[in-house]
């Protein structure tokens, strides 16, 4: 076949994305997205996020230079769109939000300036971080295609939940006897989450002694790095094609 006759395909984050939409689907989830310009309220103080935390820094976040309002970023995580989906939105719903985010770093083999986030976000009467953890060990079970993989959960501090967890997923790569994968601990962190914070309701307008949520937050690239070995995340970004074609 001449390179003019190759047809394309998706991009692994892309087709990834696309996955994590059908299994979600399964659960009862829809998708929603918003805006990667965001404001500084959605992005940080309608989720609790202290008016000095470091993450607000110029450092830290793209600022855009707006002449009628630079409270405007480049947001940095996709937690900004539960904000807006909540505000339209009556419960009880369960939503994934998939999309691009940024941040102002170094660039080295594991931090970008871009990257994607898959944001999970339930508000339903009753729910509990044991929902949570049901609706997480089946997805990554079936994401790295591994019936046994357990999770567990460590406390964890992220403004928008409490409590907020740190979740690390059994290693499935040497089925937990240690390896490099998992530095010889048979865990590998994997994803944040916790129950969403009575603040970030009362932002909204959603009564948190009727209303109960749990959230979550994913990276495609980094499932995709320990699923298949990649050692450097630039390549999702990068123009040899060598790459991608192996997907
Ligand atoms: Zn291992």
């Amino acid at each position: 076949m001449t390179e003019e006759e190759r047809s394309g395909s998706l991009h692994p984050v892309t087709s990834f994305v696309y996955s994590t939409h059908s299994i979600f689907r399964d659960m009862g989830f829809t998708v929603a997205e918003g805006p990667q310009m965001e404001t500084e309220y959605n992005n940080f103080d309608a989720l609790n996020v202290p008016p000095d935390h470091p993450s607000r820094d110029q450092q830290d976040t793209f600022w855009i230079k707006d002449p009628v309002d630079d409270r405007v970023i480049l947001r940095s995580h996709t937690s900004c769109v539960q904000v807006r989906f909540m505000k339209s939105n009556p419960p009880p719903f369960r939503v994934i939000v998939p999309g691009r985010v940024y941040r102002q770093e170094a660039t080295d083999a594991t931090h970008e300036t871009q990257f994607h986030q898959i944001e999970g976000l339930v508000v339903e009467k009753g729910i509990t971080l044991a929902s949570l953890k049901a609706i997480l060990e089946d997805f990554l079970k079936k994401v790295f295609e591994d019936e046994e993989l357990v999770i567990r959960f460590r406390p964890g501090y992220f403004p928008f939940v409490e409590p907020g967890v740190e979740i690390d997923i059994s290693c499935s790569f040497c089925r937990a006897e240690g390896c490099g994968i998992c530095k010889d601990t048979g865990w590998i962190e994997i994803l944040g989450a916790g129950m969403v914070h009575p603040n970030v309701f009362s932002s909204v307008g959603i009564d948190s002694s009727e209303w109960k949520g749990i959230a979550f937050g994913l990276s495609p690239e980094r499932i995709l790095m320990l699923k298949y070995g990649i050692e450097d995340i630039r390549l999702f970004h990068s123009a040899d094609l060598r790459f991608i074609r192996q997907f």
